[in-house]
Formats: structure tokens, sequence, C-alpha cells
């Protein structure tokens, strides 16, 4: 992992290797899918990596022991559309985590952020957050799904994409310099059109196949 100004960047061997896989565009939608699960499912182990734990009593076979577990409960927030396809390869690691929604699309001529749908579990001001969303561009669409988490009361959540735009993590560190952004690579920057270069493309039509 490289850290730096609050990003980390999961240059793991095996995430790198799924992430070109990703990329490549003649990867059809059913080996998208499945390539994005598992590297969530990678980026999710560093992710949570230092998440506090508390003990717990276990009867082992032989004895009674103490053990640890997650200190507190965990929230997925995945952005529709395209972050619901990173849920299920976390949720691989995290079953007992909850799954509130946001909805935040891009107006494609002012390329503002507009949120739509927003469902979240009552407490989840209480629980560990992780923001979800594949590819962090223009960063409008993340910093406004920040704002509705710090609205609902988040205080410690953690910002989980794939490909991030210098411009992007920019963005969002500018309204919110404390929340931490994990992806697998910064790229070169943004097209006009707000498309990460050298990126992979839509994620949400490459992940449902539209
Ligand atoms: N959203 C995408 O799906 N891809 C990009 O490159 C930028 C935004």
């Amino acid at each position: 992992m490289s850290h730096g100004q609050n990003v980390i960047v999961i240059d793991h061997p095996v995430v790198q290797t799924k992430l070109t896989e990703l990329r490549d565009k003649t990867t059809d939608h059913r080996e998208f899918r499945a390539l994005l699960d598992e590297i969530a499912s990678l980026m999710v182990y560093e992710v949570t990596r230092d998440w506090p734990t508390k003990p717990q009593p276990v009867q082992t076979p032989l004895e009674q022991t103490t053990g640890r577990v997650l200190a507190r409960k965990v929230t997925l927030v995945p952005i529709l559309r395209a972050g619901l396809g990173m849920a299920d390869g976390v949720l691989k690691l995290i079953p007992e985590a909850r799954i509130g929604h946001l909805g935040v699309y891009r107006n494609e001529k002012t390329l503002e952020p507009v949120s739509y749908y927003q469902k979240l579990p009552p407490d989840i001001a209480q629980s560990e957050v992780l923001l979800i969303d594949p590819m962090l561009a223009t960063g409008g669409s993340g910093a406004a799904a920040i704002s509705v988490l710090k609205k609902a009361g988040v205080v410690g959540m953690k910002f989980v994409c794939l490909v991030a735009s210098p411009e992007g993590i920019a963005a969002v560190h500018k309204i919110h310099p404390e929340v931490p952004i994990y992806c697998a690579s910064i790229d070169r920057g943004l097209n006009e059109k707000g498309y990460i270069l050298p990126g992979l493309g839509d994620a949400g039509d490459r992940i449902f196949g539209t």
C-alpha cells in the first residue's frame, strides 16, 4: 500500500493484475462483474485493517478463551449504480454488514451531482461506514455522498473506489479532507466528458451490460 495526503493506493500485485483485466476493453460484463467482485474483496481486506476490535469470550473444543471481534457494526453505502458492483465482494468478507443506498447522478450538462435517493440504516452514525463507488472522476457525486452521510451523523467513514483521478481526489478532499480515500490506481486525469483516462470506460455500463 502506498500513502499520501489521506489517499491510500492498494498496489498489491493481485489487485493490479485484476485491475489491468478490468481496463481491457475486450473484457465482457460477465468477466467484468466477477473481477470487480474479487478486487472488492481484496481491497476491503486492506481498507478494514485499522478498524477497532473488542474482546469476546469463546469456548474452543479445549478451553475457554477470549477472542477479538469487530468493535462496531459495519455499513456499506454503494453509490448507485456502479457502487453496487463492488458490494457483493465486500459482503463476502463482512457478511454481517448492512447496506445503505445513495442515488447520486451527474447532470451531463453541468456535471453537477443530483441526489435522487437515500435509504440508510437509522443507527448508521454508530457504525463503521464504507462509501463505495468504483470511479472517483470529478469527485462531485463522492463529495455530495459524503455530505449526506455526515448529515446522517457518520463520523468514521472511508471512501473506497477502484480508479481515482487527481481532480476527483482534490475535489473530495477540498470539502472533506479527513475522509481517507482508498483506490487501486490514481490515473492521469479526466477528459472533457468527465471520464477518467486511461480509466476503464463507464463502470456502470460495463458492470450491467448497458
Ligand atoms: N464514471 C465512470 O463510470 N467512468 C469514468 O471514467 C468516469 C465516471
